[in-house]
């Protein structure tokens, strides 16, 4: 009902978003932050900008999320927020007693300049960083990039400040999962268990953002990486990077620094996609692939068999972000499926040649866009109607004028309860999306059908 008033007719912008498909940087970098262990978050800002990424982050994954703010005041915007800082590292480390903080900047820091390594180094001279404890941070000004490169952005300061060069390389392999569901990094260490890989994925917030109710307040949560093995991600035989905006820059910085190889792989989204991570596993880690993850391929494999009949020539429009669409393009085309609109706010040419690429063997040509907003996507249905729409809880608006069934899937999903708690990734993850994909099109399929044509059977 909202957007009613979006025109069918394309002009070109180059300075306007409206309705953008990203949020701000350090909301990922505060996500990946809650992704070490013992971990606190600390944004260097103004209250406000605080508020709003914790409440992003709370009303996606329903849990309370916590986080400091320097708490910028005019003076600090003017004179800078060196003892904004000092000040709010001292009072967390004596308050909540974290082993790391990890600081993000915002807008206002950023404009100042504010010189986060030196504030930190001087707070650590005055002796208000405990021994043995951390401050790391990562510049996550929100004038360019996305909630996706903030996220890449605190990945790669974990390894710029823990990660240590090995004498020898283990057999181990480093998992970088990329900007996914707690449930999602869960489900890629379940399969690398399977394979028998012993595996650090980081950031890894299952247990902290997933956490079970047990009846007493964990300040902080069992899960997320430790220290230990952050620092032996630089002994690893290999570091597997699932999607290229959120995992390659860490991955990269890693190989600079400590000399291990950087694969990079699309998200495991999908048969394919899903064949490639575990085919890299078994690579890297010289083993081979156990009989039970080849029949939960094969379970995949069936039902997609099943399923072909109800999907094959129909046409859906992808909003998400970067890494996301990329994987979700090659599943859908997979399945006979054609993704005609792709959008995603986060800039970056390679993932429109990546969805392209993908594309080509899909029936018809593909919008896409990197560095598009959801007025685009919107006017680009409204010129040629989808099947079906894939993006997250604001599109919902669009499926809404449009009439078209919508599943919702990535950041952030706001209005709908349970989706950090199933993985859309791996073969079992793909079963669940195709799940809600052919539901959504027989659902729509049941309300539209006559009288006559109703059947029970479909
Ligand atoms: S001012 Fe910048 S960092 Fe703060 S909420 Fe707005 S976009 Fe995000």
């Amino acid at each position: 009902m909202l957007l009613r008033h979006t025109p069918a007719e394309i002009q070109e912008r180059s300075a306007l978003t409206i309705n953008p498909a990203k949020t701000c940087q350090p909301i990922g970098a505060m996500y990946a932050a809650l992704g070490i262990h013992r971990c606190f978050p600390h944004s260097h800002g103004s209250q406000g900008c605080c508020a709003y990424h914790r409440s992003m982050l709370t009303r996606h994954y329903k849990e309370p999320i916590m986080a400091g703010t320097s708490s910028f005041t005019e003076g600090a915007s003017v004179f800078g927020g060196m003892a904004n800082l000092t000040q709010a590292v001292d009072a967390i480390f004596h308050l909540y007693e974290p082993d790391v903080i990890a600081v993000h900047t915002t807008c206002l820091s950023e404009t100042i300049g504010d010189d986060i390594p030196q504030i930190v180094s001087s707070a650590r001279d005055a002796g208000k960083i405990p021994e043995g404890r951390h401050v790391i941070h990562a510049n996550t000004p929100s004038y360019v990039g996305s909630h996706v490169t903030g996220f890449a952005a605190m990945t790669k300061a974990m390894v710029d400040y823990f990660a240590e060069p090995g004498r020898e390389k283990g057999s181990g392999v480093n998992i970088i999962p990329g900007y996914v569901e707690p449930a999602d990094m869960a489900e890629i260490q379940r399969l690398a268990r399977a394979l028998g890989v012993e595996a650090v994925v980081f950031p890894d917030t299952s247990g902290v953002l997933d956490a079970p109710q047990t009846g007493r307040h964990e300040f902080y949560p069992r899960g997320g990486v430790t220290l230990e093995a952050l620092r032996s991600t630089g002994a690893r035989r290999a570091t597997l990077a699932l999607g290229s905006t959120a995992s390659s820059p860490a991955a990269r910085a890693l190989e600079a620094k400590c000399g291990v190889p950087a694969l990079q792989l699309d998200l495991p989204i999908g048969l394919l996609a899903t064949d490639q991570f575990v085919d890299a596993l078994r690579r890297t880690a010289g083993v081979a692939v156990p009989e039970a993850v080849s029949v939960e391929r094969g379970q995949l494999l069936d039902l997609i068999t099943d399923m072909e009949q109800y999907l094959h020539g129909r046409s859906v429009a992808v909003a998400g972000d970067p890494d996301q669409v990329v994987a979700l393009t090659g599943f859908l085309v997979s399945l006979g499926m054609r993704p005609a609109h792709v959008v995603t706010g986060t800039p970056g040419k390679e993932v429109e040649r990546r969805v392209r690429e993908l594309a080509a063997g899909a029936p018809g040509p593909v919008n896409v866009k990197a560095g598009g907003d959801l007025f685009l996507f919107h006017q680009w249905i409204k010129q040629e109607p989808v099947d079906l729409i894939i993006g997250n809880t604001y599109c919902k608006y669009i499926a809404r004028d449009e009439d078209i069934p919508l599943v919702r899937h990535g950041f952030p999903v706001l209005d709908r309860i349970g989706h950090v708690a199933f993985p859309t990734v791996g073969y079992r993850g793909a079963m669940r999306l195709l799940e809600k994909i052919l539901d959504a099109l027989l659902d729509r399929q049941d309300r539209d059908a006559p009288e006559e044509s109703f059947e029970l059977v479909m």
